[in-house]
């Protein structure tokens, strides 16, 4: 997911540029209330979940029920803001022993019945839990919900009966938790499930979810979309969609020579629009293919949607959704599309063991970001990035995101790890790191943990105090105050002296390498040394090549350090 993160400095060149060729007072009022948006969802996040909310959402007894399928019929009335749903789960229990049926529903939708391996049974549907009570157990189950209402909008939308320019959207934003307010689900991040949609609407609107088109069939003035995906997907990025949307395609072909379809669905006054800003897609597909290894939802396709969460976008498994303010035919958003896109391997792919893990996915894609940029543009596009990301009020831990899942320090912070990761192992490491963690978790679910794991093998270095200072246990950013002098010994052979100190809050002590710059008249004199900074205080006298003018700190930009020079030693 990405957040409208754009500082007021590009609204304003944004406004500047527009205005020359379009109506200013149009882009103007747009852009305040792009901005406003974005303020107010940070607001919504400070409530809308915890990691309390996971234990409370996901009950022991859902932890043993394994989704195998879900097959999903819904029948869509924009008009009534009401939906019609009858949806059957595939399940196995993984405990024998387990005779408790209980998945995740929100409570507003009417159920009309409920059946059990064909065979009504009795249910009970309180807050976010349906339970349902079991008749026969066979080694694969069927429960079949059948139910109408209109869905509750909670957390960033849920399930939206939308309009635009007089026209329905139907979308939803499901993650974290609330892919349970529009089907019955498993909604746990760790039980996987491949999926059967069949959307129902008035036949001038085109739905659109996950996978491939299989087929399309009209009944009475009404049309059934039926979508399908073999892969196995979190809950949270099933998506559907549904408008009066105009279609165009691209494609990308993979490294060993297949071609994965690329389809767009946009508002007809967007076509034009979208069919410049989308067409790097295929390029897109291309970089971070070759940056983490193949494209895993080849044998369907990746597929671009518009919908009417203006504050950004969600990348829901195969077809991520782009808020129609970020479709302007000025190619202004591509480091969005990029965002959105890599989550197809970090989130959609390899998902997340819990959402404490969250970071595993906003942080990846966000490096993802500068990384294309780097591929695209060249390494000094990677450096601009992530000053872009730089920021010191990090508050709190990586690893404890709080109730805001979706704050700046899971993004900027997140991909500020990868990136001192990167100069901590170095590239040729890191890119291996990137590979193997993909292949190995692929469809699965990865923790912290476990990507700690792959960065220790891939090294062959203990990054334990890597990972304690920077996600799991340092709560702010370093903050490093130096002073310097030189000296000249009897042989004149010139030494600088370097006094340094961690003054950040709290017990916590970096560790890392630093480069450190020596500067000369001639900048063509100017070298290098790195530095081991492993203790809170400490002074150290390094030989130099001949006297110098002045030293930097990493010059470059790999630390998320605060560096402050107090060159007053003498
Ligand atoms: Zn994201």
């Amino acid at each position: 997911m990405e957040f409208m993160k754009k500082n007021i400095l590009y609204f304003s060149l944004f406004f500047f540029v527009s205005s020359l060729v379009v109506s200013g007072g149009l882009f103007t009022s747009k852009i305040n209330s792009m901005i406003s948006n974005r303020d107010s969802y940070h607001d919504i996040n400070q409530a809308w979940f915890s990691g309390d909310d996971e234990d409370i959402y996901n009950s022991p007894e859902q932890k043993l029920i394994d989704v195998l399928h879900y097959t999903i019929k819904l029948d869509l009335f924009p008009e009534q803001k009401r939906l019609k749903g009858d949806v059957t789960l595939q399940f196995v229990f993984t405990d024998s022993h387990q005779k408790i049926f209980k998945i995740n529903f929100y409570d507003n939708m009417r159920i009309h019945k409920v059946l059990w391996n064909g065979s009504a049974t009795n249910y009970s549907n309180y807050k976010t839990s349906l339970t349902v009570e079991p008749k026969v157990i066979n080694d694969t189950n069927y429960v079949e919900i059948f139910y109408e209402g209109r869905p509750k909008n909670l957390g960033l939308s849920s399930f939206v009966f939308g309009e635009i320019n007089g026209k329905s959207l139907i979308y939803n934003i499901s993650e974290p938790t609330y892919a349970s307010t529009w089907f019955p689900c498993n909604d746990i991040l760790t039980d996987k499930a491949s999926f059967d949609f069949y959307l129902t609407n008035t036949s001038s609107q085109v739905s659109v979810s996950n996978g491939s088109l299989i087929e399309k069939f009209d009944n009475s003035g009404r049309t059934t979309y039926h979508w399908r995906t073999n892969y196995e997907l979190p809950t949270y990025t099933a998506a559907i969609y549904s408008s009066d949307y105009k279609t165009f395609a691209d494609k990308y072909v993979t490294a060993s020579g297949d071609t994965v379809p690329i389809q767009y669905y946009v508002l007809p006054n967007h076509f034009e629009d979208a069919k410049i800003d989308f067409e790097e897609h295929p390029k897109i597909l291309k970089v971070l293919s070759q940056l983490f290894g193949e494209y895993p939802f080849a044998k369907e396709k990746y597929g671009v949607a518009e919908f009417l969460w203006q504050s950004g976008a969600m990348e829901n498994a195969t077809i991520t959704g782009i808020g129609s303010n970020f479709v302007t035919g000025a190619k202004m958003f591509t480091d969005i599309y990029v965002h959105e896109a890599s989550h197809q391997w970090w989130g959609n792919c390899v998902s997340p063991a819990t959402w404490k893990d969250i970071w595993l996915n906003e942080g990846f894609a966000t490096y993802s970001e500068s990384l294309y940029d780097e591929v695209v543009f060249g390494k000094d596009a990677l450096f601009s990035n992530m000053r872009k990301n730089f920021r010191t009020d990090f508050n709190g831990t990586l690893y404890e995101p709080g109730n805001n899942l979706f704050s700046s320090k899971v993004y900027q912070k997140g991909a500020w790890i990868l990136h001192m990761l990167r100069w901590e192992v170095g590239d040729e490491n890191f890119f291996a790191i990137l590979h193997q963690y993909f292949d190995l978790y692929k469809f699965k679910n990865a923790s912290t943990d476990d990507f700690k794991k792959v960065c220790d093998e891939v090294s062959k270095k203990d990054l334990t105090k890597f990972f304690d200072q920077w996600i799991y246990k340092g709560d702010n950013v370093p903050v490093v105050n130096y002073r310097w002098k030189t000296k000249q010994d009897e042989d004149s052979i010139y030494y600088l002296v370097l006094d340094l100190k961690q003054v950040q809050k709290g017990d916590m002590e970096y560790h890392f390498p630093v480069e450190v710059k020596f500067l000369y008249d001639n900048p063509e004199d100017n070298y290098s040394e790195i530095i081991q900074v492993d203790e809170k205080h400490f002074e150290k006298t390094i030989k130099l090549k001949k006297k110098m003018n002045s030293i930097a700190f990493d010059p470059q930009g790999w630390l998320l350090v605060e560096f402050n020079d107090f060159n007053s030693y003498e």
